[in-house]
């Protein structure tokens, strides 16, 4: 299974955010939409950093409260990893298991085409063990 077809059926919307943003902006967005993180884009669509609620976090734990007034650019991770359309879900879990967070932006011709969490992985890793499963057990009862 691809990360296009997780695409297909999830779509292809990203909730974008840009650098100069402060952070209490980006808390109240991701309340509102009810997301984990933002990417953090130019109005061409380039991808400048990701952003994430464990960003937010850390950056209050470090300088309190003050903090939700600092810009984006200023807690963003900047190298962001990504995939592409035709990357396995076995290698997207492999990159968010390797590098420890649980999003990852999906590239189309150098511009954001959709974005993957966690979530969306591990529910179709599910969906296509349950498949395996079911094959399994009529195979056994066929035998
Ligand atoms: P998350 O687990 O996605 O909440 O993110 C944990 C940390 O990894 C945060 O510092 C994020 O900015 C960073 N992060 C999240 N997604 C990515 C990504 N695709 N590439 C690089 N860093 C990321």
């Amino acid at each position: 299974m691809t990360v296009a077809r997780i695409l297909a059926v999830k779509g292809t919307e990203v909730v974008t955010t840009q650098p100069h943003r402060t952070l209490k902006e980006v808390a109240e967005l991701l309340a509102t939409r009810d997301i984990g993180a933002i990417v953090v884009a130019d109005i061409q669509g380039s991808v400048l950093g990701i952003l994430s609620e464990r960003d937010i976090v850390r950056a209050i734990g470090h300088r309190g409260a003050e903090a939700l007034g600092d810009a984006v650019s200023t807690h963003m991770t900047s190298k962001v990893v990504t995939t592409t359309d035709d990357e396995s879900i076995h290698a997207t879990m492999e990159k968010m298991n390797l590098g420890r967070f649980r999003h990852l932006p999906v590239m189309r011709n150098g511009k954001l085409g959709g974005i993957l969490s966690i979530g969306d992985v591990v529910k179709y890793r599910l969906a296509e063990m349950e498949h395996e499963h079911s094959a399994m057990r009529e195979y056994i009862a066929s035998a």
